[in-house]
């Protein structure tokens, strides 16, 4: 007779290889929209879209003006990725913590330009961040709890690309 293994189950899914799964850009409504065919340039940012792929480079001259997935959220005003930073020591420390934050977008911009802070915003004691996707929240998050401690936790739902990172410490 064979027994459940209920263990091994709850390793399969456990919530690293949920998020892991969720996290796949594919399942990014923004980035599945259909774009017209050819190569295309971003109004806002100038970015050039080849192949389905967002970068930074001059366009041709022919190429469409489309928006591309993170100006289109910034204009939504629909956040991929929600951090909250609480917390007296982060509060209290919270120029540092902010450089920190902008330092890991910069970097991630060189190779990920779809990956923005969109807003930063102090709200009594608890500071919040949004951004274009969830990965640089993610990395924020990461960077924070690797830099200055405390706790992270991480919410999202199922079949939704967003992802909300709460930092406390
Ligand atoms: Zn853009």
């Amino acid at each position: 007779m064979k027994h459940a293994e209920p263990g091994n189950r709850a390793l399969g899914f456990s919530p690293g290889r949920r998020l892991q799964l969720m996290m796949d850009t594919r399942n990014d409504p923004y980035r599945a929209r259909r774009k017209p065919r050819g190569e295309l340039l971003c109004p806002d940012c100038a970015l050039v879209c080849r192949e389905g792929r967002w970068q930074h480079g001059a366009a041709n001259t022919q190429a469409h003006s489309h928006r591309c997935p993170a100006c289109q959220r910034i204009a939504d005003r629909y956040p991929a990725g929600t951090l909250t930073i609480e917390g007296s020591y982060a509060y209290e420390h919270r120029s540092e913590v902010l450089v920190t934050a902008r330092h890991v977008a910069e970097q991630m911009q060189v190779e990920h330009p779809l990956q923005r802070i969109m807003d930063i915003e102090a709200l009594d004691g608890r500071i919040q961040i949004t951004t274009t996707d969830i990965h640089l929240v993610q990395a924020i998050g990461k960077s924070l709890l690797h830099a200055y401690g405390g706790v992270l936790k991480y919410g999202f739902a199922e079949g939704q690309y967003q992802l909300r990172v709460d930092w406390a410490a």
